[in-house]
């Protein structure tokens, strides 16, 4: 039935719904969002059969071929930078394309022939959309290139913006984190320049409106008639990038026009110059390598922020429940993928698919950013709910005859009901099948909404079912109703 990407701008819908509104809880919008797009009952619901799937090594021994089957994750190999990200849009979402961490946002020519913005400028920007649509934006650089924004190694804990600084770029250093060991990297003010220079002609001519393309054409939110206020900040560590509104009070979630997105130099201070995606490979990074990525990340902070789509409240003013943090980052990762080794996604990935609590850990309904695994597991989880999505395809075996009931079985009938039919058949297979008599009709129709009813067209088309306690000697009935709850199809046979 559905592609991945109808099933992301299907949920994105339920969100929109919400874009002014300043009182319903995020998890609650959540919960319309998957109860919209899944057979899932609510989010929670949907985190715990994903949190099995996942991690059941009873049905799928092996992590990868189950992260395949359950989430439709294809890890790249290490070191392979050719491999599919695993972006909604790509090729292990479904869509065609290998988009590897290169492509996933394009770019055409060379840095070295591209023109610097003017400081303090405001820059004109336009994109056309897959579907042919043509929509324009701002981007506002900051007052000075030869300056940067002082963070004071504030954390998340601490985070504090009214004791920022300004501070000129002359001939001192800067360090990667607060904590002089092996592991910091000290830059010149030199280097920094140049970096902001690199920067800057990348997301003025290619990668904040390739990231908005790609935030349209993945999730259709159009950051139409918007500003972008960049800015480069130095003193904060772990940071690459972060992404706010800058023109709402706090809590007001509301469409935003102006956003704000700041660049970590401590992670981006020492950028290839040359290389069009914005590397930092070279450097040893551990983060993701190529900036240009981050970028769309931080588009879909920005574009949901935008639409009033993210709904993030203070827990210190706020008696409203944000959006958990699995799902705001999850969401960020999900333009641009996780399944390639890039930034070592694909470690940790396995390393969540192979522990089962520390996966539901993972998936936590706690708001906030930085936390690495949630990054992860978010993403992991909207692609498990793209893939029950996906359909029948020919390599989901179904088997016909003696059924093995602990086979990977339910998803592979639902995928079949789903390819032949509407959506959220669980009730109607749970309730009409197993080998059990057919249940009293009303029954079954009441557990699924009016606006869900299956219209099934033909006999014969659910010949290939079956269900974990299906047994061979037991018989398969399918009974489908229209509109006025006459059964249009009933079929049976022998396992
Ligand atoms: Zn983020």
């Amino acid at each position: 039935m559905a592609t991945s990407i109808e099933t992301m701008k299907s949920f994105m819908n339920v969100l929109k719904q919400y874009a002014n509104d300043t009182v319903t809880s995020g998890i609650a919008i959540l919960d319309n969002a998957v109860r919209e797009v899944t057979r899932f009952g609510s989010l929670q619901e949907a985190i715990n059969s994903f949190v099995n799937d996942v991690t059941d090594t009873s049905r799928i021994a092996d992590t990868a071929q189950r992260l395949k089957e359950t989430c439709g994750i294809v890890l790249g190999a290490d070191n392979d930078f050719t491999a599919d990200t695993g972006a909604v849009s790509g090729a292990n979402a479904g869509n065609g394309t290998v988009k590897n961490a290169a492509s996933i946002v394009p770019e055409t020519g060379t840095l070295a022939e591209l023109s610097m913005p003017a400081a303090g400028s405001v820059t004109s920007h336009s994109y056309t959309t897959s579907d042919g649509k043509t929509f324009s934006f701002n981007i506002q650089w900051p007052a000075s290139f030869n300056q940067v924004q002082d963070r004071k190694w504030q954390t998340l804990d601490t985070y504090d913006p009214r004791a920022w600084t300004t501070e000129e770029l002359t001939n001192q250093t800067f360090a990667s984190n607060a904590v002089v060991n092996e592991g910091t990297v000290t830059y010149t003010a030199q280097q920094i320049r140049d970096s902001i220079e690199a920067i800057t002609k990348g997301m003025e001519h290619w990668w904040v409106a390739e990231s908005a393309k790609l935030a349209y054409d993945s999730y259709g939110l159009d950051f139409n008639g918007k500003t972008l206020k960049v800015n480069y900040f130095v003193n904060m560590a772990d940071v690459q990038a972060a992404t706010s509104p800058a023109d709402k009070k706090e809590n007001d979630t509301t469409p935003a026009d102006v956003i704000e997105m700041g660049i970590g130099l401590p992670i981006y201070g020492d950028i290839d110059t040359v290389d069009v995606n914005g590397n930092t490979r070279f450097a040893g990074g551990a983060n993701q390598c190529y900036l240009d990525r981050t970028i769309a990340h931080e588009m879909i902070h920005g574009t949901m922020q935008a639409s009033g789509t993210l709904k993030g409240y203070d827990e210190k003013t706020s008696s409203v429940a944000s959006m958990p943090e699995f799902f705001t980052e999850g969401v960020a990762e999900l333009v641009m993928g996780l399944d390639d080794y890039d930034g070592q996604n694909t470690g940790k990935i396995v390393s969540l698919a192979t522990d089962r609590a520390k996966l539901a850990d993972a998936m936590s309904l706690a708001p906030g950013t930085g936390t690495s695994i949630r990054y992860t597991s978010g993403y992991m989880f909207l692609r498990y709910l793209c893939q029950q999505n996906l359909g029948y395809q020919p390599d989901d075996t179904v088997v016909t005859t003696a059924v093995d009931t602990s086979a990977n079985t339910a998803q592979n009938a639902l995928y079949n009901i789903d390819a032949h039919g509407k959506s959220y058949a669980e009730q109607l297979i749970l309730g009409t099948m197993s080998g059990q008599p057919l249940p009293d009709a009303d029954a079954v129709y009441s557990s699924s909404s009016a606006a869900k009813v299956m219209d099934y067209g033909t006999a014969g088309s659910f010949s290939a079912l079956e269900l974990p306690g299906f047994r061979s000697s037991d018989s398969l009935s399918l009974v489908s109703w229209d509109s006025s709850r006459n059964p249009i199809l009933a079929s049976a046979q022998n396992g």
